[in-house]
């Protein structure tokens, strides 16, 4: 049965072996046992039920809370020549009365139900009639008021499930559950003793921190170092997201933005126009995520912290579903602890709750100071040891040099001394650029033998390295909405000459240049037919496969089926068109 499973892996998807723990998986689920699969976020869960599903003889049902999904998954689904379709609020009575009574005549291997349609009886008593062989849960961790997003009516299914006459299999998936989750999904659908885990490791994400440097500066570089590439940049407040939107426009670039305040119809209109690559960044807070399944985002860029390493991970986990090499950058700033710190007070009343919240922020805020693997670091946090070190994270990889900046400290330090530690980054910068700021001069700070000395720095320059500063722990932001700089033990030791300070300073990488012209012109077929087709363009192919056209260059029909990604019913499709875009491209390149 197995090699049944390897054939359609091939037939349908297009790939010609499974990934790690797919095969495991599906062949616990092929010899009827319930199953428990817990694979990182781009993994490959979905064809752990999806090729069990057109191996067994009756109906698969796919629960899901991703309402918004569905549409694309089934189309995803139909494009690959699978019988699938769904059911949800977003169907009309009629449309649902439809297309249960194609379920009912067996002309469906999947159905796709959100959880909510279990606490209907009417839905049980229809359901009851169908030949079920299987029910996969996908995000099972919602089952569990222990995981990070928690649907009460997760808890309804197994119960109805145990109903029916005849019982299905089970199998349930999820990318993001502690032990605790895993047990707590075990013991509620009682799987037992099946549970696979194939590790979280996401070998193509490159991570990375920056701490002390402007963080507006850095989102531009990340954007010029990726043209055209969809990317996800994540604040932690509406108004932040606003500015940086904003800021994103007026410099020339396609930005989105999608946060809580906003009406449902804007934030459907702009994540649709960011799944159909018509925006190239999108500016959100963490209410933009659950019910993204777009393959080819290739950075998402956290602006802030956030307030634990699970948010951490799932966010981060958007870039590079498609398995080619994303980045995941995080811009610390210490300011943002407070943010987070006035959240946790905000919203968590309960004493023990609020300590362990603030525990979890800890661990984040460490994993920005770490000098460790930060994959490693990733790893264990989940309960995974023994990995080497991934060799590509900011911490393993970073070309850097370290520069004595013990003067130029100095002359900060003491600046902040003659000021009284009373002022702000700005004022500071200012004394120290020799600005003739109307503030200054009336506060007569020009008066001080700080004043102008480093004068041959931008003012920008000098309050990024004062920020960096505060990020090296040699000096504090006090106060609220206004803070004051103030120094810390180990700036009075520069001070005092008893210590150096050193500033790592990142070599550029070099950048190689990749014949990018052919991507883009499969890239804009790709765009083409699915405009015509009304679906996502990664529903046509992902950018992996147009990578792998890119190398390969396929001349054939042959040619084209081992390109990992293209099955049969795709290449009846659309082969013929991308083999003479590829065809074209070699003439006019020989
Ligand atoms: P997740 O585990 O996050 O649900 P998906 O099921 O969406 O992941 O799969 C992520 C991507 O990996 C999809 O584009 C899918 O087609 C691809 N994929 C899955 N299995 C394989 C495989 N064996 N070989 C190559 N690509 C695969
Ligand atoms: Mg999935
Ligand atoms: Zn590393």
């Amino acid at each position: 049965m197995l090699q049944q499973a390897q054939d359609y892996l091939k037939k349908y998807f297009g790939y010609t072996s499974f990934r790690k723990g797919q095969d495991q998986i599906i062949a616990n689920i092929i010899a009827g046992k319930d199953t428990l699969g817990i694979m990182p976020t781009g993994g490959g869960k979905s064809i752990c039920y999806q090729i069990p599903a057109l191996i067994f003889p009756g109906i698969t049902i796919v629960i899901s809370p991703l309402i918004s999904l569905m549409k694309d998954q089934t189309d995803t689904l139909t494009a690959l020549g699978i019988p699938a379709t769904f059911i949800n609020s977003t169907l009309s009575q009629g449309e649902v009365n439809q297309r249960l009574g194609q379920a009912d005549d067996g002309r469906y291997k999947l159905l796709y139900i959100a959880p909510e349609r279990f606490e209907s009886e009417l839905f049980f008593s229809w359901i009851r009639s169908l030949p079920i062989s299987m029910f996969a849960i996908d995000e099972a961790h919602c089952i569990s008021q222990w995981g990070h997003d928690f649907r009460p009516s997760y808890q309804t299914i197994a119960s109805v499930i145990e109903a029916l006459p005849n019982r299905p299999i089970i199998s349930a998936f999820t990318a993001t559950a502690t032990p605790e989750v895993i047990r707590d999904i075990e013991t509620i659908l009682d799987l037992k003793g099946n549970t696979f885990i194939t590790g979280f490791q996401r070998e193509n994400l490159v991570y990375s921190v920056v701490r002390g440097e402007n963080k507006r500066d850095v989102v531009l570089q990340v954007l010029e170092d990726n043209p055209d590439q969809s990317g996800i940049i994540y604040a932690s407040t509406r108004k932040e997201v606003q500015l940086l939107y904003d800021f994103l426009l007026l410099k020339g670039y396609r930005a989105g933005m999608y946060h809580g305040g906003m009406n449902e119809q804007e934030r459907e209109r702009n994540q649709d126009q960011f799944i159909y690559d018509e925006i190239q960044v999108m500016v959100a807070t963490n209410a933009f995520g659950m019910g993204i399944d777009k393959s080819n985002v290739r950075f998402v860029i956290h602006y802030n912290l956030p307030k634990n390493m699970e948010a951490y991970v799932q966010e981060a986990g958007r870039a590079g579903r498609d398995g080619e090499p994303s980045q995941c950058i995080l811009l610390f700033h210490p300011q943002d602890i407070q943010i987070q710190k006035f959240l946790i007070e905000q919203s968590v009343s309960h004493e023990e709750r609020k300590k362990q919240e603030y525990e979890k922020l800890q661990i984040m805020v460490d994993y920005c100071h770490t000098q460790q693997c930060l994959s490693n670091y990733i790893l264990q946090y989940f309960g995974e040891t023994g990995h080497e070190e991934c060799g590509t994270c900011s911490n393993c990889s970073e070309e850097s040099e370290l520069v004595d900046r013990t003067i130029e400290a100095q002359k900060v330090f003491s600046c902040i001394v003659r000021m009284q530690e009373r002022y702000g980054v700005t004022m500071i910068a200012k004394v120290l650029k020799g600005s003739l700021d109307k503030k200054l001069l009336q506060f007569r700070l020009h008066h001080l033998s700080t004043y102008g000395l480093l004068k041959q720095h931008t003012e920008k320059e000098i309050s990024d390295f004062i920020h960096w500063l505060v990020a090296e722990d040699y000096l504090m932001l006090a106060g609220g909405k206004f803070p004051i700089v103030k120094l810390r033990p180990p700036a009075k030791a520069v001070l005092l000459r008893q210590e150096s300070v050193y500033r790592k300073v990142r070599k550029r990488k070099q950048v190689f240049a990749q014949d990018e012209v052919l991507f883009q012109h499969l890239r804009e077929l790709r765009k083409q037919l699915a405009e015509e087709a009304q679906v996502p363009p990664y529903v046509i192919f992902a950018d992996s496969t147009l990578r792998e056209m890119c190398e390969s260059l396929p001349g054939n029909r042959m040619d084209m089926l081992n390109v990992k990604g293209v099955g049969e019913v795709k290449y009846e499709k659309y082969g013929a068109q991308f083999l003479a875009v590829i065809q074209s491209y070699l003439q006019e390149h020989p």
